[in-house]
């Protein structure tokens, strides 16, 4: 049986709001737990929701842009404080350790837990993390700085007739963001569970999602429907567009199995 969720822990974009906080998501897969993307608040709401730090080992970075990174410093001194000892391994581009590591010197410098670092090249396919039962593989996407999304696939070893292995793959969860619409990644995501994709943006402000490298709800719904998604579930909503419902509006005529990230909503996978 899948025990496959996610769980919105921010789903606006760079500027917080009444409504939203900055990116991140706690995913659920095999009973265990992946933190993707960190951005301010992300602790908090892990809190309020009772999620707990001390079942997460793996952290995936998208992008170096703040609204995904910058809650990171105080969730890993927050760790120290508790007094952690397992390592925390975090999956970014190599900037990341370059950028951290002055600040945990000085904040957290005595920790009792180790921080792994493990450098991903954001322009290639691949696969940065395996075990038993997940893997975890980059999806490259068209952003302003170097960016990728993530593919969780759950997997499973198949005993065959012949006594040997076969590893097959049950769900498969898809995040994509930050990136303007790019169908390069549709081969990576086809027939994906569930698709996170982002919709910052508009039909109206076409213009400006081209400008900034982002996408609209259509283009998230268009990108679904080409990739033939079980769902949708937009985020990273714009702080100019009060009424996220305007976003499933000008999706679900595309891609009619859509819904919207609001923090503290959990999807199945
Ligand atoms: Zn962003
Ligand atoms: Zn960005």
């Amino acid at each position: 049986m899948s025990t496959g969720k996610v769980t919105i822990l921010g789903c606006g974009s760079a500027k917080p709001t009444k409504t939203t906080s900055p990116s991140g998501q706690w995913v659920e897969l095999c009973d265990k737990s992946f933190l993707v993307d960190c951005g301010e608040g992300v602790l908090l709401t892990m809190q309020k929701l009772g999620l707990h730090t001390s079942r997460l080992y793996n952290i995936f970075i998208s992008h170096l842009h703040g609204d995904h990174c910058f809650g990171l410093i105080g969730l890993l001194t927050t760790l120290g404080m508790l007094k952690r000892t397992q390592p925390m391994h975090i999956y970014a581009q190599p900037d990341l350790e370059r950028l951290l590591t002055p600040l945990l010197e000085y904040h957290a410098n005595d920790r009792l837990y180790d921080i792994i670092f493990h450098p991903i090249n954001p322009r290639k396919h691949a696969v940065i993390f395996e075990d038993r039962t997940v893997s975890v593989e980059t999806i490259p996407l068209k952003h302003g700085v170097p960016t990728c999304g993530f593919l969780f696939k759950e997997t499973h070893r198949i005993q065959k007739e012949d006594g040997s292995f076969e590893r097959v793959t049950r769900k498969r969860f898809a995040y994509c963001a930050d990136t303007m619409y790019s169908e390069k990644i549709l081969p990576i995501i086809e027939g994906v569970d569930t698709l996170y994709h982002e919709s910052t943006f508009l039909e109206s402000m076409g213009a400006r999602s081209k400008e900034v490298k982002h996408s609209t709800a259509a283009q998230a719904a268009t990108i679904a429907q080409k990739a033939h998604a079980g769902k949708l579930i937009l985020g990273h909503y714009s702080a100019r567009v009060e009424d996220h419902g305007l976003f499933l509006d000008e999706a679900k005529p595309i891609f009619e199995n859509t819904f919207l990230a609001e923090e503290n909503l959990i999807f199945d996978i």
